[in-house]
């Protein structure tokens, strides 16, 4: 069994627990706390043990009633793999926490790439991160990309692809962040960061990225062009999108006309918290004009990046190929193996 706790229980840090407890070769140890939150109470009520981030915590989750194990760094004592889940740029932080505990690291998109100089999308570069020590899995736009680039890439190939996304503003339960009424430039110079961030997991094409954030909770969309190596037909492309894993194909005539319908999916098919971790491409979307590319992508932003920490803990961890990894991860998680 491969012993692993959360540090940082949030939007990421609780779907990643849950799909921990999921997998038949790990146990999840504990996730930390912060302060008293209902969502410490449930994560108790369904048997997860909790620890305190730092010594502040511990009085007050325990002056709450919370039944706290100790400290992070008694949690560190007890795993092998830890999976940082607290907010961006954290990461430079407790990187050096997990370095003297002796435990190996998953971090988070929110982290630079050159905190571990290793960035993460299983079904691309799964070997690189087998037996290191720390890894980072990229952000949800950067996973959702590079899962429908690598496709088309080992397909007919790729000369360079350009993306514009449209970004949901913040999560469903951050009353913090807007936009409420406008749309802003994600920044206003360009390109944005999201190419590059391609680039440090695919190599071999170029990608040029621009962004913006609507007044939306729920899923990115990407249009992407993409400038093909090698001439293809519609049929070449969607056969490499369903032949990837964690793609998945819906169509504007079956009644998907926006992300809303995507999330309504989720709803109907029971999944977890709503959750679709899979690359979501409009079938009727993917066109070629001459030796270009277009489709529509869809990543929800809260869910698709918790199949890779998964995948991650089994890099690190050693003795799985990429195909049993993955095949494992989404069985449990109940994703369709292509
Ligand atoms: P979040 O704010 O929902 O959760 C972070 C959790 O960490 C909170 O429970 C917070 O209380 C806790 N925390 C605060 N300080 C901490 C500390 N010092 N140590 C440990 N925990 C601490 O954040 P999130 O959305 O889950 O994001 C976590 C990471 O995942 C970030 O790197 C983010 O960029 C990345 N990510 C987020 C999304 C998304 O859409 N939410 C998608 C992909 C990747």
């Amino acid at each position: 069994m491969i012993r692993v706790g959360i540090n940082g229980y949030g939007t990421i840090g609780k779907r990643v627990a849950d799909a921990v407890r999921k997998q038949k070769d790990m146990e999840l140890v504990g996730v930390t706390a912060v302060h008293p939150h209902y969502k410490y109470t449930l994560a108790q009520q369904k048997g997860i043990p909790l620890y305190a981030v730092e010594m502040k915590s511990l009085e007050a989750m325990r002056a709450s009633g919370a039944n706290i194990r100790g400290t992070l760094n008694d949690l560190l004592q007890r795993v092998d793999v830890v999976i940082d889940a607290s907010p961006g740029d954290t990461g430079e932080t407790n990187k050096p926490i997990y370095e003297q505990a002796g435990v190996k690291a998953v971090f988070q998109g929110g982290e630079e790439h050159g905190l571990t100089g290793l960035s993460f999308v299983a079904q691309c570069n799964f070997e690189d991160a087998v037996g290191k020590s720390m890894v980072r899995v990229v952000s949800c736009n950067t996973t959702g990309l590079c899962r429908t680039l690598n496709a088309i890439n080992k397909g007919p190939g790729i000369s360079t692809a350009r993306a514009v996304l449209a970004r949901r503003a913040t999560d469903p339960d951050d009353v913090k962040k807007g936009p409420i009424d406008a749309v802003v430039l994600d920044p206003t110079t360009l390109p944005s960061h999201h190419g590059p961030d391609v680039l440090s997991v695919l190599k071999g094409f170029d990608v040029v990225t621009m962004a913006f954030k609507i007044p939306t909770t729920h899923l990115h969309l990407h249009s992407l062009i993409i400038t093909l190596k090698k001439p293809a037909a519609k049929e070449d492309l969607v056969a490499a999108l369903q032949h990837a894993p964690r793609m998945m194909l819906v169509e504007g005539k079956a009644g998907f006309k926006s992300t809303a319908s995507i999330m309504d999916l989720a709803r109907e098919m029971g999944r977890p918290r709503n959750d679709i971790y899979e690359a979501t491409v409009w079938k009727d979307s993917v066109t070629v004009v001459g030796s270009d590319a277009y489709m529509f992508l869809a990543v929800h932003q809260e869910a698709i990046v918790v199949p890779e920490n998964i995948d991650a803990v089994r890099a690190l961890s050693g003795g799985y190929s990429r195909d049993q990894s993955i095949k494992l991860t989404d069985e449990s998680l109940g994703i369709p193996h292509p």
